[in-house]
């Protein structure tokens, strides 16, 4: 395979931790990114960073026709989950259309290897305690079912053109990477653990908790939390699976442990050492109850390992950034 790939968001959170793995592993990633959420300084420096969209084939057709890539990865996605209640064309057109376009530029070009970002939103609202990949699904909100819908258009790809996938099911990305290069930069914040982190700077004034009335132990919505580093790794494992097998194949990444909202705040307070001030507020459309992982078919199958599954320890990683980000609305000056 050659050595080239292509990253599509590679100038975001996950796709940025990525690229930097690739590199440490001899391969030649090429970044696409339409910069409307991702960050240039993002992209390790003597990467490409294309600027271009996956709603424009004909930029598509070009790229692939000036490189030799040997495999894809696609993180470009909107990624809010309560925006694409109201905005659903936003998220079909952009995580459906954008990645259709992608795949037929990949048909026509003859690369038959593609990563694909999921989601633990492919489930919607758990029938049972840890979710393995078998559970049933029925997502909850647009963004769930634009995830779920490619990957049923990528098993249908792999049989009618032989394009082999994997997609992983994340259960929530967090943490950043060591070097302090990389980090989480969105604008403005909607996840939990760096609106936490921004309020104990006192960069995101109003921190919310939405909702405590949910079936769980302190009634706030509990979450499988996940280093972005780990969910890295699994994918440069992918592209030794697709070598061996064809088809669509799908996996969850979580660490198989749940957090509550109140959980995750009080680590962090233990983290930072400040008492970081919140509200309770209402629910937040589209949100389950419990989303944790089993992950066990990525461990067996993949040999995928998790190396930061402690909920301090990814925190700590988090705040590492946030105290000095490189990049985004609260980027310190180099
Ligand atoms: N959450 C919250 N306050 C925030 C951001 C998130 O209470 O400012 C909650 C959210 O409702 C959910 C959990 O934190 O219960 C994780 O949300 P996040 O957006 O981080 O990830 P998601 O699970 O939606 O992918």
């Amino acid at each position: 395979m050659s050595k080239k790939v292509l990253v599509c968001g590679g100038a975001g959170y996950i796709g940025s931790h990525m690229v930097r793995r690739l590199v440490e592993n001899g391969f030649e990633p090429v970044v696409l990114d339409n910069l409307s959420q991702g960050h240039a300084p993002a992209v390790v420096s003597g990467v490409p960073l294309i600027r271009g969209d996956l709603l424009d084939p004909a930029a598509l057709d070009a790229l692939f026709g000036a490189h030799d890539f040997g495999a894809v990865y696609h993180f470009a996605a909107l990624i809010a989950v309560s925006e694409s209640v109201t905005a659903p064309g936003l998220y079909y057109r952009n995580n459906v259309a954008g990645t259709l376009n992608l795949l037929d530029a990949m048909r026509r070009a003859g690369v038959d290897r593609f990563v694909f970002s999921s989601t633990a939103a492919v489930y919607g609202n758990p029938q049972t305690g840890l979710l393995a990949e078998s559970h049933p699904k029925r997502p909850i909100t647009p963004y769930g079912r634009s995830k779920r819908m490619m990957e049923q258009v990528l098993a249908d790809y792999g049989r009618a053109f032989g394009i082999s996938s994997v997609s992983f099911r994340y259960f929530n990305a967090a943490g950043a990477d060591p070097s302090g290069e990389v980090g989480e930069a969105h604008d403005p914040e909607t996840h939990l653990i760096p609106a936490i982190l921004l309020s104990a700077l006192g960069n995101h004034p109003a921190l919310g908790i939405f909702g405590d009335d949910y079936d769980t132990s302190d009634g706030t919505c509990v979450r499988d939390y996940i280093h972005v580093n780990d969910i890295a790794s699994a994918h440069l494992a992918a592209l030794d699976w697709m070598e061996a097998n064809d088809g669509h194949h799908v996996f969850n990444l979580g660490n198989g442990k749940g957090f509550s909202n109140l959980e995750v705040l009080e680590a962090a307070k233990k983290v930072t050492g400040i008492d970081i001030p919140y509200r309770i507020g209402p629910r937040r459309d589209g949100d389950a109850a419990t989303l944790v992982a089993d992950s066990e078919r990525a461990r067996r199958l993949l040999g995928w390992r998790p190396q930061v599954s402690d909920i301090e320890a990814i925190i700590e990683s988090a705040w590492a950034w946030h105290r000095a980000p490189k990049y985004g609305p609260f980027a310190v000056n180099r």
